[in-house]
Order: C-alpha cells, then structure tokens, then sequence
C-alpha cells in the first residue's frame, strides 16, 4: 500500500481534476493569507482566495459587510492597513450582514463594543434561533429595503425573496457601481452541492436575473478569489438554463415504469434507481460542456447534485409530478 501524496491523513489525496482556468483565479494573497483591494473609491474587497469580504472606509467610520471566519483577524489587518494609507478611522462602526449563515458572519464579534450591526429582519430571527455567541444579533432590521448613509456614503440593502437562504440581501453601492450579492453566483466556478447549499430553488433560479437588474460593473459574490463581471452572471445563468433544459428533456424521456417493476416491493429502490437514471441523464452533457469553462465543473458531484435539486423542483415546485391517476 503507498502512502497518501498528501501525508498522514491523506486529505490531499485527490483524484486528476481539470486544470483551473487561469481566468477563475484571483490576485496572489499576502503572508498573512489575504488580499484586500479597492472595488472603486473607498469600497474595498477582501478574501482569502475562499470567502470574500467587503467594507467601506469612510470619514466617519468604516463599515463591514460580513466577516467570514476564515478571512477572520486578517478583516482587522485589511480594515488596518487601508485605514493607515488613506488617513482615515479604522473605527468599525457598522456591520452588515449579507445572510444569517456562519460560514460568512462567523467572525462578526471581533468587531465587538459599539458597532451598530444591520440586517434583514429574517437573519434576526436566524440568529436569535442559532443563539452563536459569535454572530450577535443585527440591532437595526428592515423588511424590503433599507438605506445605510455614513460618511456621505450610500449603500442601499433590499429583500427581494428566498434564493439560497430565507433571508439573503442584495447589498448595492450606487456611488461604488457594485453589486454585492452572497452565494449564488461564484465568479468563474461552478456552484458547489445542491445548488450552492441553497434552500429555495425557484428563487435561487431567479436571483442572477434580479442581480443583473441593479446597475452595476463590479459583483462581490462571496465566494473565490476574485471579483465577478455581468459576464461571469450570464455564464452562471447558461449553466443553470442548460441543467434546466436537460433536467426537463430527462424527466420526459426516462420512462419510469420498468424501474418500479423491477423494484418490486421496495418502492424505494424503484425512486432511487428511477431518480437516479434521470440525473445522470440530465448531468453528463453539462459536466461535459461546462469543463474548462467553469472550475471545477468536473467535480461531477457538484453538477449532479445541483442537478437533482432543479430536477426535483422542475417536478415539485414547477409541477406536474406525473400523471394524475385516472
Ligand atoms: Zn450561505
């Protein structure tokens, strides 16, 4: 038996991938594991090649938008560092957070003392529920929209509906041409199981079309280590129209019937092998045309899964789930 390539717990023992397009890469992080940049004016980005981060360095303050635990203390070196070199507060004194999920507001309680803390009224309830000493509860909700003015800077938060989770915001910055919208969109990458962890599909489908609505030139998606374009949008959208299309041409050309006999009492296995055939079906055009045009598009797991979630809601939420018996 060789060993792991990987050393002793063999995590980087990984199967041959596509190679990463270069164009789905960010800039090079620092020692530290960061990179921050300027967006436009003083909006600035953060990640960690991983998670992204955003915040805005104002005369009067700076204000965060989201603070994933993986970027971590390094959001106090970047917030520090960009602080220093324009002359202004480090003083955080907003925070807004894009959705309730940890792995994006994780780290929100290193900004402890008397920032003021915003978000929609649902990741309120989130978080009350959640009761995570390390993401504290937004003081200031709202339910559709809500303007946030510090510094002579405007940014405009709105609900606009479920997608990924119940409670995930459109974060503008009109003066900043920016568009910050969490998890739904990876600029260059496909969306990682289930449609990127999402709870609402019919609203996870419809998102990029009401991103595309605002207008904008620079999209901080949360994920991966660079920016997004409309460009990476409109890729994102063909890939999930393609899992459409396909999901639907499957679901009408696998005739179930055999699977449910051969199951015989173990109606389970029927759906299983059913469902099943329909998916690898609707998936493997995609996976085929996707790689090398989005990363990862070969991780099959990624693509199947998120095709079984569009397929399931083309039959559950779209309808009919089949005939009606007579
Ligand atoms: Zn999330």
């Amino acid at each position: 038996m060789t060993a792991p390539a990987g050393g002793a717990d063999g995590a980087a023992d990984l199967p041959g991938y596509a190679p990463i397009p270069r164009s789905a890469l960010g800039p090079a992080l620092n020692e530290q594991g960061y990179y921050v940049g300027r967006v436009e004016r003083n909006l600035y980005w953060v990640t960690d090649g991983v998670y992204q981060s955003a915040f805005l360095a104002t005369g009067d303050g700076v204000v965060l938008f989201d603070a994933p635990p993986t970027i971590g203390g390094n959001l106090r070196r970047a917030v520090d560092e960009i602080a220093a070199a324009s002359g202004v507060s480090n003083r955080v004194t907003h925070l807004v957070y894009s959705h309730h999920h940890s792995d994006h507001a994780g780290a929100a309680s290193l900004f402890g003392g008397d920032v003021t803390r915003i978000g929609h009224e649902e990741t309120r309830r989130l978080l009350l529920r959640d009761n995570d000493p390390a993401r504290p509860v937004p003081e200031i909700t709202f339910a559709d929209t809500y303007t946030l003015q510090v510094g002579g800077e405007r940014v405009e938060l709105a609900w606009h509906g479920p997608n990924h989770s119940p409670d995930n915001i459109y974060i503008h910055f009109p003066g900043h041409d920016t568009l910050m919208f969490i998890d739904v969109v990876n600029a260059g990458w496909v969306p990682i199981y289930n449609l990127n962890l999402s709870e609402d599909v019919p609203g996870y489908l419809a998102a990029p079309a009401t991103a595309l609505s605002y207008p904008w030139t620079h999209f901080i998606c949360g994920h991966l280590g660079r920016l997004a374009t409309r460009d990476d949008v409109a890729v994102h959208q063909a890939y999930i129209a393609d899992i459409e299309a396909s999901a639907k041409e499957a679901l009408a050309s696998v005739n179930p019937v055999p699977y449910y006999m051969a199951a015989g009492e173990n109606a389970w296995a029927g759906v299983k092998a059913h469902l099943d055939t329909v998916t690898d079906r609707a998936a493997a055009p995609i996976i085929a045309k996707y790689t090398g045009v989005l990363a990862a598009a070969d991780i099959e797991i990624f693509t199947r899964t998120t095709t079984f979630a569009i397929m399931q809601s083309l039959r559950l939420d779209t309808g009919p789930s089949g005939p009606v018996h007579p």
